[in-house]
């Protein structure tokens, strides 16, 4: 089967899909009817976010594994850095390979008291994606991808460092990168030429969301640190009132986001589904009209 750089390469729009590993039985079953669906539309390959602390990283090799032994899909991993020494990182990388997972998406976390808070490395840690990226590399066949800010990492100082990071990840041995939501499709556009034009040939994938619930809107911004952008905004405001119109153009809008990112040579686009399949499915399939 082709590997996930060779499928970001090809001639076609790879798509890919995010879920979180589910803290329940019946949030599990959710999302296994999500990744059933979503297999149906056989994406390049699918990815299962990690959060500190030893129950959630144990569900997300959990799920990871499942997903590579039960389904015909490409499963990748993600991994941060917070809170776990060298020692500790090698020993979830080995658990990975144990359960089939070949892609890895090698972050470093947020800092563990929150957004705004300054990032202190674990004392026998690593302090960069970066490290990381060499880590898992050196731990034996794996992919590795990482994550890239359109919007700015809000610890950067300009999007110019952080296109620099990036190239830095790529020489460490990423070959890929996932962004955070894409809401405006022109500060993608920027980072990944400022990136192609330090000669690197990165394949970034934007990500997309679409907007179902207005309070979705608030989170996103607490969540993620991220500023929403203002055409967006301003749109959904509009239908705020009407739960059902919020959901189509939320529609809509990541539709034409993503109609957008592949007329301007976006390498694929990642769904980000909150392990739910029925929104992004319908974007999905309208940008196959
Ligand atoms: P880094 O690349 O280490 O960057 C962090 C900061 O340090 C940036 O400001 C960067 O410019 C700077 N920097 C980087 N390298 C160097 C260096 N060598 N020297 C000096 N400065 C440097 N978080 C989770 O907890 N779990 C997840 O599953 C998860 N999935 C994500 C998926 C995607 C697609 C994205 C975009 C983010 C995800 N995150 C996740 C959030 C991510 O961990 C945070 O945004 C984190 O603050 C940055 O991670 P990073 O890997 O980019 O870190």
């Amino acid at each position: 089967a082709a590997t996930i750089p060779q499928l970001l390469t090809g001639e076609r729009t790879a798509y890919s899909f995010e879920f979180f590993p589910p803290k329940d039985d019946a949030s599990e079953a959710v999302l296994w009817e999500s990744i059933r669906r979503i297999e149906q539309v056989r994406p390049a390959f699918v990815s299962v976010t990690y959060g500190a602390g030893g129950s959630t990283r144990d569900r997300t090799v959990r799920v990871t594994g499942r997903i590579a032994r039960e389904t015909t899909l490409t499963p990748m991993a993600h991994l941060t850095c917070v809170g776990s020494s060298v020692s500790e990182l090698r020993q979830i990388v080995g658990e990975f390979s144990a359960v089939g997972i070949r892609n890895v998406l090698a972050l470093r976390g947020d800092p563990a008291g929150g957004l705004g808070q300054p990032w202190t490395p674990h004392p026998e840690g690593l302090d960069h994606a970066d490290e990381l990226v060499t880590l898992v590399r050196s731990l034996g066949s794996f992919t590795v991808g990482v994550a890239a800010f359109p919007d700015k990492h809000p610890e950067s100082g300009t999007l110019e460092d952080d296109a620099e990071v990036l190239v830095r990840k790529a020489d460490a041995g990423a070959e890929f990168a996932v962004t955070q939501m894409v809401t405006d499709v022109d500060t993608y556009l920027r980072l990944r030429d400022l990136v192609a034009a330090r000669g690197s040939d990165l394949p970034i994938v934007p990500a997309l969301m679409p907007v179902t619930r207005y309070g979705q809107l608030q989170r996103m911004t607490e969540l993620n640190g991220q500023p929403l952008a203002e055409e967006v905004l301003r749109r959904i405001e509009a239908v705020k009132d009407d739960p059902a119109e919020v959901r189509r153009e939320g529609i809509r809008i990541a539709t034409e986001h993503g109609r957008r990112l592949i007329a301007e040579g976006a390498p694929g686009l990642h769904f980000i589904t909150m392990n739910r399949s029925t929104a992004t499915l319908e974007v999905f399939a309208r940008l196959q009209d």
